[in-house]
């Protein structure tokens, strides 16, 4: 069996990203993982409409030993306990790594279509960045781009551009009513 989902980003999407000069960055503490308004109504409502939900993160502080990985565990497992998130997948890597799981590459998408049953086709991404929009754009997914006009965004190919996530999710469902 194939389901649809939605790929969500995590940092600034569903909880908010620590903004420093105009750049976002991820919660390093459980205590700063705060989640963004709307994010739980939006879930709810994309879980209602039949899509599941994957989250997909880029978190090199791992590999750069800026944050523990216990805090970075409970923050992931909230979102599973609390708002019903099917999955969480995590890219721990540095950019040097070169790994394959890393946004703007589809790694960690194309792991979850494979473990999940998911149609890449028929699925969409969710980001506030260039590299969430890359990601999915390479994997196959119809994109959302959050637009927050961080100052290290680059200029990215969104099916959709939207201001919050809230406007994301009736996108969503919009579509999945009208052309899906
Ligand atoms: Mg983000
Ligand atoms: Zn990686």
């Amino acid at each position: 069996m194939t389901c649809k989902a939605v790929f969500l980003d995590r940092d600034g999407v569903i909880n908010r990203a620590i903004v420093v000069d105009g750049r976002p960055y991820a919660p390093r503490k459980f205590s700063e993982f705060r989640l963004m308004p709307g994010a739980r109504a939006g879930l709810a409502r994309l879980r209602k409409a039949g899509l599941g939900v994957v989250v997909v993160t880029n978190q090199p502080d791992v590999a750069r030993k800026l944050i523990d990985p216990e805090d970075l565990d409970r923050m992931n497992r909230r979102l599973i306990t609390e708002l019903a998130v099917d999955a969480v997948k995590v890219c721990a890597h540095r950019q040097d790594e070169g790994c394959n799981c890393r946004k703007p590459r589809p790694g960690m998408l194309l792991d979850a279509a494979a473990e999940l049953g998911i149609d890449l086709q028929r699925s969409y991404m969710v980001g506030d960045r260039w590299s969430d929009v890359e990601a999915g754009h390479a994997a196959g997914c119809y994109t959302l781009k959050i637009e927050r006009g961080y100052a290290n965004d680059r200029p990215a190919r969104a099916d959709a551009v939207v201001r919050t996530f809230a406007q994301a999710v009736n996108h969503i469902i919009h579509r999945e009513r009208n052309y899906a």
